[in-house]
């Protein structure tokens, strides 16, 4: 690393102890900055990446509620406003027991640059909390959401921050939470939350927007290679949302998606994942991988393990933080692997990305290759702003267009510094100038 950065990134470390992913985040995105402060140390005088890593606002809040036996539980709740010079804050909110602060601040810190990427008028930030959706009632759900918009309430809107959902949060726990703000402001502000649904706000493609957005980011980074989807073989980690709609949208390009995972464990259907049945037992019947290998002849169901045994051309890891280590990278190189693309955000290790690398393997990050979500959520703004909706053709016309514009941002920004083919230079210098130059043009705030 530039020894210019290092002490920053030493100081920033230091500021914010015992935030391990928040550390990781920061440390790869300083790695790629080194050429950019050559060409403009007006960044360096201005302290824009000091400012940049020190988020905003940060909100932690207490989450009473009551469980169906009468029972008083708590949670913690966070929102983290972490840089608004393009836009209003904008990011997800997670509901998972691992969330903590460290956790809530690299998904910020990331998404400030994403969303950068995606060319939209939005800003950074994230939220969530450590309660658990999973085994939880819908009346629970509905009464831990209330409690949480009841304080979140006061610091969002549809002009300074805008949540959406992230693990553990969709349609059913934006209803609840929407409803809810609603109720307390007595606005109809459609635009203070996306992923609503369609008869109330919501806009077409939404649900599918990430996992799609992937696989057309994906799909661009197969064709510098002179190849496609078609006939490659995928395997996809997670079976939330994210990872269903990429293993649906690489299937209709060609690929067979041969395996997918959840945290038990995963599935190897060597005919290509039937979407139908995995939607109607992970959205309809809220089940588990097991239950899908059960109804369909010829699965088989690996309890425990890891996805990344399953080899393929193309990986996508879809579930969450760190699930690709080293060693798993070296296994599916070693299998034949070309391309990576992260539905996740930060899915893989530095080891792993090290190795993709090294070895030659596309690898698109998550800051660049899953920003089809926010992409479609800051459409889905633009539609509640203009009071209209867009039909599916056109929305998705929409989102393949930012997709490849995207990619194509990080291919010209990376050849612009001399690295031909590093997608994570690319993001990483193609955010971060877009957010600088406006902090710079905004002054010391
Ligand atoms: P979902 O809650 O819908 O699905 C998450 C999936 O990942 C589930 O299959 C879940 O398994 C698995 N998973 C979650 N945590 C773990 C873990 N610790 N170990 C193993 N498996 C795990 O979430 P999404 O699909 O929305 O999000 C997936 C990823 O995509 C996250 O990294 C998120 O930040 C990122 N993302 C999401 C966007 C969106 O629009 N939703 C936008 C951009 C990025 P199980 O069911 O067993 O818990």
């Amino acid at each position: 690393m530039d020894a210019r950065l290092e002490s920053i990134k030493d100081t920033v470390l230091a500021r914010n102890p015992g935030e391990a992913e928040f550390h990781q985040a920061v440390v790869e995105v300083f790695e790629s900055l080194g050429p950019v402060h050559d060409r403009h140390p007006e960044f360096l005088e201005a302290a824009i990446l000091e400012r940049l890593c020190e988020p905003e606002r940060q909100i932690i809040f207490r989450v009473p509620w009551t469980d169906d036996s009468g029972r008083v539980q708590i949670n913690r709740g966070f929102r983290v406003e972490f840089n608004s010079a393009l836009g209003p804050y904008k990011g997800g909110l997670r509901f998972h027991p691992s969330v903590y602060l460290g956790i809530v601040k690299f998904l910020g810190f990331e998404q400030i640059f994403k969303n950068a990427l995606t060319g939209m008028p939005i800003g950074g930030g994230k939220g969530g909390s450590d309660f658990d959706p999973r085994g939880r009632s819908d009346a629970e759900v509905m009464r831990f959401c209330q409690s949480f918009m009841t304080e979140l309430y006061r610091h969002i809107g549809e002009y300074t921050d805008v949540p959406a959902g992230d693990i553990g949060v969709g349609g059913r726990e934006i209803g609840y939470l929407f409803g809810q703000y609603k109720r307390i402001t007595n606005r109809y502000e459609s635009g203070v939350l996306t992923g609503k649904g369609i008869s109330w706000g919501g806009s077409l493609v939404r649900p599918e927007a990430t996992g799609f957005g992937t696989v057309i980011f994906t799909q661009e980074m197969l064709k510098t290679r002179g190849t496609s989807l078609d006939g490659q073989r995928v395997v996809v980690s997670g079976s939330g949302n994210v990872a269903i709609n990429a293993i649906a949208k690489a299937q209709t390009l060609g690929a067979t998606v041969v395996a997918c995972s959840d945290s038990s464990g995963y599935v190897v259907d060597e005919a290509g994942i039937d979407v139908d049945l995995l939607r109607e037992v992970k959205e309809v019947e809220r089940g588990r991988l097991k239950d899908y290998a059960e109804r369909r002849a010829g699965v088989s169901y690996v309890d425990g393990g890891s996805v990344w045994d399953v080899d393929a051309t193309v990986a996508l890891p879809c579930a969450t933080q760190n699930e690709l280590d080293g060693d798993a990278a070296a296994r599916l190189v070693r299998g034949g692997l070309l391309a990576v693309g992260e539905g996740a955000n930060m899915p893989s290790t530095r080891d792993a990305v090290a190795v993709f690398q090294e070895a030659g393997v596309l690898f698109g990050p998550g800051k660049a290759a899953n920003a089809g979500g926010v992409a479609t959520s800051a459409l889905e703004m633009q539609q509640n702003a203009s009071r209209d909706s867009w039909s599916f053709e056109h929305t998705e016309e929409r989102l393949t267009e930012i997709m490849v514009g995207i990619h194509d941002r990080c291919a010209a920004t990376a050849d612009e510094y001399g690295e031909p083919g590093n997608y994570v230079l690319g993001a990483n210098i193609g955010g971060f100038v877009k957010v600088a130059d406006a902090m710079l043009a905004q002054g010391l705030i």
